[in-house]
């Protein structure tokens, strides 16, 4: 048989559509000719050339989250961290000087430690509930603020609108990282935010398989900006992911609203129990900042739940163990609940002193609730506490 070259297949038309994205793994696109190309380039025309530049699944996925978040022409990333490392060194320069919550995620606050000043970005940590340390804090070398509106693991809220206002004052970039919270809980563009960072990891794809994040500005040149490093960078997010998360995102409002739901009466629950020192949840009238908490989130309280035993490391080790249908892992917005015990994962870098002062003890746990039936999760916790009490 005579050898043949191997050709592309021509995409297949069919009069009718299909109702789910196609997945399309393809790297790299043929064009017809060179000048065919050149018109591509210079968008005379529109069509995908090498996948880091975009793809079609990430871009679906985008618009679906623009719409959520109400900005224009986000940009899919390979995970939450990529779209924070798009914001801060993609639109910084050595000099500049960038403020962040002293809460921030983990890596965030470990990039704006560590990685910034390598590069020349000095960075200050202000507490992001007051929105005059914030003023304190900015310089006239700074570029931006990054904040989270519901910080991790304590639940305090941030004065986004104070903050917002300080920055327009100062001329600062506000960039939001809106993971905790959701578009469902708050769209920082409508509280005066440059920027939007979300983990698409979390909450948004929800079903923990698939890695990535979206970030977008609501100015179009610096939107430009966030793209072009990343796809300079290579924080590309794979087509299978998108695919997965756009799948995910259908039943996004469905699972927002149910786990916050159950949350709610969970975060009421333990909060009558004995052996229970404290409990964290936005929309509770013991809730430090319950005020702006119901003015910003408009009563919704969202998923996520902190709370305090008696008894030190050896209660939390027999509540984990004793609520065993819980999964002890320190991730957030899945489908089912998940705990984690921030003094021996996220925030074991800091000393007992550094942990007391923002309140995380060896009692401390944060959980993000999931789907399960709301009596079944509380009898589970209940499990847990009286192990607890017990030891
Ligand atoms: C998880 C998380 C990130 C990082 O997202 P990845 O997808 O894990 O890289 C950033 N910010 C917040 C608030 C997060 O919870």
């Amino acid at each position: 048989m005579k050898p043949t070259i191997q050709r592309p297949v021509a995409p297949i038309t069919s009069v009718s559509s299909p109702v789910v994205s196609p997945i399309q793994p393809s790297v790299v696109y043929a064009s017809e000719s060179p000048t065919a190309l050149d018109g591509q380039y210079e968008g005379k025309t529109t069509g995908y050339t090498y996948a880091r530049e975009g793809h079609p699944n990430a871009d679906s996925l985008a618009r679906r989250i623009d719409a959520l978040e109400g900005i224009e022409g986000g940009v899919v990333t390979g995970s939450g961290m990529s779209a924070v490392a798009a914001v801060l060194l993609g639109l910084t320069k050595a000099g500049d000087h960038v403020v962040g919550g002293t809460q921030l995620y983990g890596r965030s606050l470990r990039m704006m430690a560590e990685d910034l000043p390598r590069l020349g970005i000095d960075t200050t940590l202000a507490d992001v509930t007051d929105a005059s340390a914030v003023a304190a804090a900015i310089r006239p070398e700074t570029r931006m603020v990054l904040i989270e509106v519901v910080s991790n693991p304590t639940l305090r809220i941030a004065d986004l609108d104070g903050i917002a206002q300080v920055c327009a004052d100062k001329g600062v970039l506000l960039a939001v990282d809106n993971t905790f919270t959701t578009p469902r809980g708050l769209r920082p563009v409508d509280h005066g935010a440059d920027i939007v960072i979300q983990s698409v990891t979390k909450l948004l794809a929800g079903h923990s398989d698939a890695t990535l994040g979206w970030v977008a500005a609501k100015d179009k040149a610096l939107n430009d900006r966030l793209r072009v490093f990343a796809v300079t960078a290579g924080l590309t997010a794979s087509p299978f992911d998108c695919y997965l998360a756009e799948r995910g995102l259908a039943t996004f409002d469905l699972r927002f609203d149910r786990t916050q739901e159950t949350a709610q009466r969970l975060a009421d629950h333990l909060a009558a129990q004995p052996g229970v020192i404290k409990v964290l949840y936005p929309t509770r009238p013991d809730h430090p900042e319950a005020a702006r908490a119901q003015s910003l989130l408009q009563g919704r309280g969202c998923n996520m739940v902190s709370f305090e035993i008696e008894g030190g490391r050896a209660a939390a080790d027999a509540f984990a163990k004793a609520a065993s249908g819980i999964a002890f892992a320190p991730t957030l917005g899945d489908v089912g609940t998940t705990l984690s015990h921030p003094a021996s994962s996220s925030h074991r870098a800091l000393t007992p002193e550094g942990r007391a002062a923002i309140g995380v003890s060896e009692g401390f746990f944060r959980v993000s609730v999931g789907l399960e039936d709301a009596d079944a999760l509380i009898a589970c916790f209940d499990d847990g506490l009286r192990a607890a009490r017990d030891i």
